[in-house]
């Protein structure tokens, strides 16, 4: 019985891990951030000015490595406040984690990915992003390769942005995808420009949480952008995604605001 629950396609949860972990999301929690306290934080491993790499200090998933890379020292800041200059540095330091984590063969796949907000599912406010090394599992295996496709927005030389015309879930989802590294700066503005569109302009800035997702397939880099809300009932029972029917609208007010 034990082995079949492992060897199915999901994460085992650490509850008696999950109980320690603080809370800074809500406006309502009271926890200290660990991460404007150095003296709270795990060992750094990596350090470029305020941008550090610690593991996590609540390895909440089975059969995982999970590392947190806090992007700055300023807990109210948000990654689409940062200045060009800053942005690049804190995903040059994800993409060489992340790729060298890749190249590790202790690991089937490397999650890499980003909360934001009270509906993100994360637990801190304090921009960080995640990277975590799975024994078991390979995330290549859940995915549509069609959910990462859609009407362009703007590309630029080895990079491009666009939104799903079949979203992995819905309604709106965006794509960064990285096709050659001398696109690597316009990839990086291309998702902070899309999460300052779903910041502050999709939904009249009604929308205070976002995913980034990144995945590597093909040779290339993806990074899907999802502004979060309650997950439609349909997807929940059903599995069924749903793609609205204002695309070409979205896509037309996002040129006008992308215009790094
Ligand atoms: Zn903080």
């Amino acid at each position: 019985m034990d082995s079949e629950r492992h060897d199915a396609y999901q994460l085992v949860f650490q509850a008696d891990v999950g109980r320690l972990k603080p809370f800074t999301v809500r406006e309502d929690d009271d926890s200290v951030c660990p991460f404007c306290h150095r003296g709270m934080l795990p060992p750094i491993l990596r350090e470029d000015g305020d941008i550090l790499l610690v593991p996590n200090k609540y390895p909440i998933l089975q059969n995982t490595d999970p590392f947190v890379l806090i992007e700055t020292a300023e807990c109210e800041s948000e990654l689409s406040l940062y200045s060009e200059d800053h942005l690049v540095r804190v995903f040059q330091m994800a993409f060489t984690v992340w790729r060298e984590m890749m190249a590790d063969k202790r690991y089937r796949s490397v999650l890499f990915l980003k909360n934001h907000g009270p509906l993100s599912g994360g637990s801190l406010r304090h921009p960080h992003m995640q990277l975590i090394g799975l024994y078991d599992i390979d995330y290549h295996e859940g995915l549509r390769r069609d959910s990462f496709y859609g009407p362009v927005i703007h590309s630029a030389p080895g990079a491009e942005l666009n939104i799903s015309d079949r979203p992995r879930i819905g309604f709106t989802e965006f794509n960064a995808i990285l096709t050659d590294e001398k696109g690597f700066r316009a990839f990086c503005l291309l998702i902070q420009q899309a999460v300052g569109f779903v910041l502050r302009r999709y939904h009249s800035g009604q929308i205070g949480s976002y995913n980034l997702f990144f995945y590597a397939m093909d040779g290339a880099t993806y990074c899907k952008i999802m502004p979060r809300y309650a997950t439609t009932p349909v997807f929940m029972g059903y599995a069924i995604p749903q793609v609205t029917d204002d695309l070409d609208a979205i896509v037309r007010e996002m040129k006008v605001y992308c215009h790094y």
